[in-house]
């Protein structure tokens, strides 16, 4: 299934348990953690069930990018935000990428000069030219003679991978780019919600004296109802 593009059928699961969430070794290398964490949501692609990590660690980047915003849209918050400064008066400001909006293009990987990379492709690779050689099959020289094609080509076939919006500057008009890396951000807020998650956990054991199992076993409405109980003693 490696190289085939499977986004395009899938199924999610129920969102993430936290004891599962809490398990994630946020430490690991950005594409390991990015297939342990698309392994919590992704329910089915294509034919396989269940897929697990290193089903998912053998897709193309497009494909685990595409399967990544397909997380976000179904989570209800399919927009990542980014912080632009404008190059014209050097003032900063918001932008939100709506991720629905973004068409993917039907590239099958079959017939594309270039191999699309796969996440193991990316790990293997000791640089940026080095893992071009190796989805052209050709030297470092070659590969530097096809980069800009080439690279082209594979950031057509991802358009997720790297989001960029242009827009004018509401204060003097200049124009302003920002760029954006949702798989980064996905990855980013689930950190967060998994550190949040520690924090609470920490408040009602030290509160209770309940086993963090017993606490992750709550439900979150319960869970939230005792720490609101404890602030207001505070
Ligand atoms: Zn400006």
């Amino acid at each position: 299934m490696r190289g085939r593009r499977l986004e395009r059928s899938f199924a999610l699961a129920p969102p993430a348990a936290d004891a599962a969430l809490l398990a994630l070794d946020f430490t690991r290398p950005r594409e390991a953690l990015l297939s342990d964490a698309l392994a919590l949501v992704i329910e089915r692609v294509g034919r396989v069930e269940r897929p697990g990590a290193e089903v998912l660690h053998a897709l193309t980047l497009a494909d685990r990018h595409a399967l990544v915003r397909d997380a976000l849209v179904v989570s209800g918050r399919p927009a990542i935000d980014a912080v632009a400064t404008c190059d014209g008066c050097g003032k900063q400001f918001e932008l939100a990428f709506d991720l629905c909006a973004v068409v993917l293009p039907n590239v099958d990987p079959r017939t594309t000069a270039v191999r699309l990379p796969t996440a193991a492709d990316v790990e293997r690779a000791r640089d940026d030219l080095d893992l071009l050689a190796a989805l052209l099959q050709c030297s470092r020289n070659g590969a530097e003679r096809a980069r800009e094609s080439a690279e082209d080509m594979i950031a057509g076939a991802d358009p997720l991978g790297t989001l960029v919006i242009e827009s004018a500057c509401p204060e003097c008009g200049a124009s302003v780019r920002a760029e954006a890396d949702l798989a980064g951000s996905w990855l980013e807020t689930l950190r967060r919600r998994a550190s949040a998650l520690i924090d609470d956990v920490h408040v009602l054991a030290t509160r209770y004296h309940w086993s963090e199992s017993e606490i992750l076993a709550l439900p979150a409405s319960r869970r939230i109802a005792y720490l609101e109980l404890i602030e207001a003693e505070r």
